[in-house]
């Protein structure tokens, strides 16, 4: 059977959750058994996000295959509990790449090369490719921004062209505002949003909307008679203690059922043994009950919520699993920088130093990570986290007082943290860190590592350029501090911990491939020491 394809838009502004609506809808699809896959479409000429500021732009994910992705595919990933490629990734950026090279190689002669038929015919061939390559029942295909939007009008025209060839279903997601003065649930520009689709020649098939607080009484129907969409297709997504409540709360208003027999696909059963773990961990999460634990995250891009989301998910998932009341504190590490570490980390019962670039904060964040050895409170650097552990380390433990990152400074004579060597020829920014899913080996005694994994092999993904300078391991390593993980060759180190207290860190990015129903070992690891106050959890 021929895929069929779910094409999510969103109306109105952004912001309202469109990829986890996709997400949701993806999970459910999974549930019933179909083999489903996201397509993103991301209007911007960036070739991916792997260029991208964090600050502005949120998380850069990254995939097993390398691919430096938007972070809705952290919430698909997370969602559907699979790995994802980069092909499910379209930018603005490498289709018309592609488009402009086609032209070049002279695959048009003759002709002259337009949006309309040329681009909108490219992405439709892409699509469809994806879908069998890969013998999908379902393709979710979210378009990134707001529908009227002049980055992703032609990929919605070529969503349109395909509902002439294909079965297309499309979901708007759109807001009903609740006025204060007035006190109720408004519906117009929910009306307006429809409108503006049909002008475009799409009629949607199912309006989710937004709210705050569930949809009153009668709103349903007003949409339903302006619309000329029945009840039944008009869905409510009110805010919620957890995203993750989502799909249950689809299905609870028959959106799955609804959504089969647009298909034909009814006589299909949901397995509902596919919601098992996941429903536990996220009403641990909701329920807010078990022991209180509180974290701090002492990062350099805190203040854009986004910009650590896997970090976040990651702590929560393992908070859901061990049934624990969490609590984040987000800490700009420049502050750390001007003021006491206990006067902002005094209520932390553990301390998080995630990735990120350049020198602004990273004082902040050593002193963070020197005020977690010396209280022995747990810590978990990531990336950068243990690149700062490192330098704090053969600072302030082997006495190298000006030891530092050659990111940070390029003359010092203590580089226990250098660039790669892989990049020093490397001048092209785009693609060409060390990237994607690399195999480590766990040293299978006396290690945090080996505790938490139960595995001497596995799998992490990196984002980085720089890494622990070999020239020192010895050195630091005759002073404590533990090397517990490699590359399977031995040559760059994974893993590093100290010997009196839980502090470990790791090259790699673990919380990218948490999930609700398999929360990242290192941060179940970290939040039961984190729990225990202070010991070294064995
Ligand atoms: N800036 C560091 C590097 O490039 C760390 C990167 C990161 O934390 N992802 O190596």
């Amino acid at each position: 059977m021929p895929a069929k394809f779910i094409v999510v838009l969103g109306s109105i502004m952004s912001g309202l959750g469109k990829g986890v609506v996709a997400s949701s809808i993806m999970k459910i699809l999974d549930m019933y058994n179909f083999k489903v896959l996201p397509i993103k479409f991301d209007g911007y000429l960036n070739y991916d996000c792997g260029t991208m500021n964090p600050y502005r732009h949120g998380e850069v994910f990254v995939l097993n295959d390398k691919g430096e992705v938007d972070m809705d595919f952290g919430t698909y990933e997370r969602f559907l509990n699979k790995n994802i490629t980069s092909s499910s990734s379209m930018t603005g950026g490498k289709v018309f790449g592609e488009i402009i090279e086609k032209e070049r190689d002279g695959k048009f002669l003759g002709q002259d090369v337009q949006i309309i038929p040329h681009l909108t015919n490219e992405i439709q061939q892409k699509v469809v490719e994806f879908a069998s390559k890969n013998k999908l029942d379902f393709v979710v295909i979210e378009v990134g921004g707001t529908v009227g939007d002049l980055e992703n009008g032609y990929f919605i025209e070529a969503m349109r062209q395909l509902s002439l060839k294909e079965k297309v279903i499309f979901v708007d997601v759109t807001y009903v505002p609740r006025l204060k003065t007035v006190g109720e649930q408004k519906t117009k520009p929910t009306q307006s949003a429809f409108r503006s689709l049909m002008a475009m020649g799409i009629t949607p098939d199912f309006l989710i909307c937004r709210t705050d607080g569930k949809m009153e009484e009668g709103i349903k129907n007003k949409l339903s008679m302006f619309t000329s969409l029945d009840e039944n297709r008009i869905i409510n997504d009110p805010d919620m203690d957890s995203s993750y409540q989502l799909p249950k709360y689809l299905i609870e208003q028959g959106f799955d059922k609804t959504l089969l027999a647009l298909f034909d696909k009814k006589t299909r059963r949901i397995d509902l043994k596919k919601f098992g773990k996941w429903n536990v961990n996220v009403e641990n999460i909701v329920r807010k009950e078990g022991k209180e634990v509180t974290i701090a995250v002492v990062g350099k891009y805190v203040e854009l919520k986004d910009s650590y989301v896997s970090v976040k998910e990651a702590l929560m998932h393992a908070a859901g699993k061990l049934s624990l009341q969490l609590k984040i504190n987000w800490v700009e590490s420049e502050i750390l920088e001007k003021r006491k570490p206990e006067e902002i980390l005094g209520t932390a019962d553990g301390i998080i130093v995630p990735g990120g670039f350049g020198k602004r904060g990273v004082e902040g964040m050593i002193n963070a990570i020197e005020y977690a050895r010396k209280n022995k409170i747990p810590c978990l650097g990531l990336c950068l986290g243990m690149q700062l552990m490192t330098v704090e380390f053969a600072r302030n433990v082997c006495g190298l007082k000006t030891a530092n990152s050659t990111e940070f400074n390029p003359q010092t004579k203590y580089n226990v943290v250098d660039i790669l060597p892989s990049q020093v020829s490397v001048s092209k920014k785009g693609g060409t860190m060390r990237l994607g899913a690399w195999d480590m080996s766990i040293r299978n005694n006396d290690s945090i590592a080996f505790e938490a994994y139960k595995k001497t092999v596995v799998s992490e993904r990196h984002r980085h350029r720089y890494e622990f300078n070999n020239k020192f391991r010895k050195l630091l390593e005759n002073k404590g501090l533990k090397v517990t993980a490699t590359t399977k060759d031995g040559k760059l180190v994974e893993i590093i911990e100290w010997k009196d207290s839980f502090g470990i860190s790791t090259q790699s990015h673990p919380e990218l491939k948490s999930r609700i129903e398999a929360p990242a070992p290192l941060f179940l690891s970290f939040l039961k020491a984190s729990v225990s106050k202070n010991k070294l959890y064995k």
